[in-house]
């Protein structure tokens, strides 16, 4: 059995492989708080079966590790031992195997949902380890529907609420609304594997000062395209902590005590519009401004867009990685719940 990290979006320390045990760690790199994001690949482990064990807690959801074979379809191996472990028996014909703390969504993911759609991908900034930052900009009108994601390295459950979205915005745009989405804005992290979460000195979604300086260079580019543009509408796609409680829904983070009224009617026509093939979503889970750690004077993204951009409706959506009330975190549950997503946006457009 061999276990490695030599793909994109790897993060896992083997500390000892005892018998049919494997002994792991995550690695927590510069997030200044414990976080638990991981992935790793395993080969010849055909016919065996495998206890992971983790040397902490909250490293392993409800449905034991996402898994896959390709790093782009994902399934449940199906249940946690405990937070800290699952087990998994290897096929005979299961070379390799990536397991995951999540349904990762990749760059490749993106560049195939790009080829499929005949979107063209552009090029935002140069990150600090000198790679090209990917973003589109599609359709036609004056004014800007700004879509992000990934401001948080780990959270990918966000990216496939983006392509329900975007999918749904080519056949059915926005009058005088075009779409500049950037789906990872912490593309380094998202690339390496990083938690990106917290980071010192401070992360990607704490970047947007109304006064001064960004210190990342997507942030920056952000800020100037905002600026450069009428930003009508802006969503920034998340996931929240691990589990438990509100971690198990899908919430919007209400960030204005002004625009509460149209937040709230937006959330209203979300939920109304949720198919049975979506991942649910309910107004009740919905954040309170201002409420335990959503704060409406951070310097996060949907802050900046709204009170310094003068957008319309800005805020976060926190997409569940395990499971949303009754309903299992699937990445075709979540792509149409972006679908659902932009049906509301269209009904609230229409206002
Ligand atoms: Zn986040």
């Amino acid at each position: 059995m061999i276990i490695t990290r030599n793909f994109s979006g790897a993060n896992i320390t083997v500390q000892k492989i005892n018998g049919d045990t494997v002994y792991l760690e995550n690695q927590i790199r510069d997030t200044t708080e414990d976080w638990f994001y991981w992935a790793f690949r395993v080969d010849r482990a055909n016919g065996r079966t495998v206890k992971f064990q983790f040397n902490k807690k909250v490293r392993v959801g409800y449905y034991g590790a996402a898994k896959s074979y390709d790093l782009k379809t994902w399934e449940w191996t199906g249940k946690w031992d405990d937070e800290s472990s699952f087990t998994y028996t290897f096929g005979e014909n299961e070379d390799t195997v990536y397991f995951a703390h999540c349904m990762v969504y990749s760059p490749e993911m993106f560049d195939d949902f790009c080829g499929r759609c005949g979107i063209e991908k552009k090029v935002l900034c140069k990150t600090k380890k000198g790679r090209d930052v990917p973003y589109i900009e599609i359709g036609e009108g004056e004014e800007v529907m700004f879509l992000t994601a990934r401001h948080h390295a780990c959270e990918s459950t966000g990216n496939y609420v983006l392509e329900g979205l975007i999918e749904q915005y080519l056949k059915n745009p926005l009058p005088n609304i075009r779409v500049i989405c950037v789906p990872f804005v912490d593309f380094d992290g998202v690339v390496d594997g990083d938690q990106g979460k917290a980071r010192a000195p401070f992360d990607h979604n704490r970047d947007y000062p109304r006064d001064g300086e960004s210190i990342y260079a997507s942030t920056r580019r952000i800020r100037e395209i905002a600026n450069e543009n009428k930003i009508r509408y802006a969503f920034d796609f998340h996931a929240p902590w691990h589990f438990t409680g509100e971690n198990d829904t899908v919430f919007i983070v209400r960030n204005s005590h002004e625009k509460l009224a149209e937040i709230e009617k937006f959330g209203r026509l979300l939920e109304a519009g949720i198919t049975p093939e979506s991942l649910p979503y309910k107004v009740e889970n919905d954040h309170a401004p201002d409420t335990t750690w959503s704060k409406t004077t951070s310097p996060t993204f949907a802050n900046y867009m709204l009170n310094s951009m003068g957008a319309d409706l800005s805020f976060t959506l926190e997409t569940t990685y395990f499971k949303a009330n009754d309903g299992v975190f699937s990445q075709k549950g979540a792509i149409e719940l972006g679908r659902c997503f932009y049906k509301a946006i269209k009904g609230y457009n229409n206002k």
